[in-house]
């Protein structure tokens, strides 16, 4: 297995000159390790309130500009459905740090949609052992959290009221209940350097994380860095191919924010170390309203061509949709 020490992947980072090397042999140590199946997981993000003011995102509390919603289980439960009735073998549910959506109510969505037979993974923020420990038991099955950044300095700068310590612990508390857990972090936050990154890339693999997802930094209008230079794809690439390197059997995803800088953003990050693609299967008002950046890619009025047309899309770079759940650990499913 292939290691870098921090200098080497700061001097990586930095190089251009050797990006076609370092992409193609991301996409082969992917090939060699996860195959050439593709898992989709169709997100639903069922509410852009947040208690939170992370100053790059478009959803925190200050935004009062957002048009805020909220789904009710029930629609939540019915959208999970629709996606699952189509193929989708894991179903996502994403929330800003939503108070109203308390513990029981998360159980009685999660166990609602688990009766689909689908993997669960839910991405809701900061919450209490006890209550990962409730979800756990409910049925979900993963939990996405991103670290961000591991820069504290920078951690603290970017989110005023949270704390990085806290953000550690959920990691920790979401591996000792047995998720499959998923972090990750922003490329091209302000005051961001590549020795950060760097370090984020060797915190991955020190927490053996399951899942990591990596997005360029998209400015915000309506957030403190609205006025901030645009995170660049280029580097957000690198640091993900760099992690395949690292973690070569883990599940990473070519995320949205990539596919709105560039149209073939997400067809570009599964050539260079990605395995997984988060439709979007949210109805389409919700889908323009969940607004953590402008422009957002990806959101469809139509679930079955969207998929139809991402396959097709697959198909052309010679690889296939899986028909299973796509855990890490294959456990048959
Ligand atoms: N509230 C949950 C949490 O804190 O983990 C999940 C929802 S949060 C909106 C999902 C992710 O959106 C964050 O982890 C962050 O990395 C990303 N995000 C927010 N604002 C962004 C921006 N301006 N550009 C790129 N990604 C952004």
């Amino acid at each position: 297995m292939t290691e870098f020490t921090k200098q080497e992947l700061v001097d990586i980072l930095r190089d251009d000159s050797q990006n076609d090397w370092l992409f193609s042999l991301a996409d082969k140590v992917r090939q060699e390790n996860t195959g050439d199946e593709i898992h989709l997981r169709g997100l639903i993000e069922f509410s852009n309130y947040c208690k939170n003011t992370c100053k790059y995102c478009g959803l925190r509390a200050e935004n009062s500009k957002i048009d805020r919603y909220r789904m009710s289980a029930d629609d939540i439960i019915k959208c999970a459905k629709s996606a699952v009735d189509i193929g989708y073998k894991t179903i996502v549910l994403q929330s800003g740090e939503d108070v109203f959506f308390t513990s029981d109510k998360l159980c009685e969505i999660v166990s609602g949609i688990k009766d689909f037979g689908v993997a669960v993974t839910l991405s809701v923020g900061e919450r209490s052992f006890e209550e990962y420990q409730a979800f756990k038991r409910a049925g979900a099955d993963r939990y996405l959290i991103r670290i961000e950044t591991t820069d504290k300095d920078l951690y603290k700068q970017m989110h005023p009221n949270m704390s990085f310590e806290n953000r550690l612990r959920c990691l920790r508390d979401l591996k000792t209940l047995g998720y499959e857990v998923g972090t990750g972090c922003l490329v091209g936050l302000p005051n961001q350097t590549v020795e950060s990154l760097a370090d984020d890339i060797l915190f991955f693999k020190e927490i053996n994380a399951d899942m990591i997802g990596i997005g360029p930094f998209i400015p915000h209008p309506q957030t403190p860095l609205g006025k901030a230079k645009i995170g660049s794809l280029t580097l957000a690439l690198k640091v993900m191919a760099l992690t395949r390197i690292l973690l070569p059997d883990i599940n990473i995803p070519a995320t949205t924010a990539m596919e709105t800088l560039n149209p073939n953003g997400r067809i570009i990050a599964l050539q260079s170390g990605a395995n997984v693609v988060m439709p979007n299967v949210n109805n389409v008002q919700n889908g323009k309203k969940y607004e953590i950046y402008p422009n957002k890619s990806g959101i469809c009025e139509d679930l079955q061509l969207a998929k139809a047309s991402l396959e097709d899309k697959i198909k052309t770079i010679g690889r296939t949709v899986s028909a299973t759940q796509g855990f890490r650990y294959d456990n048959g499913k």
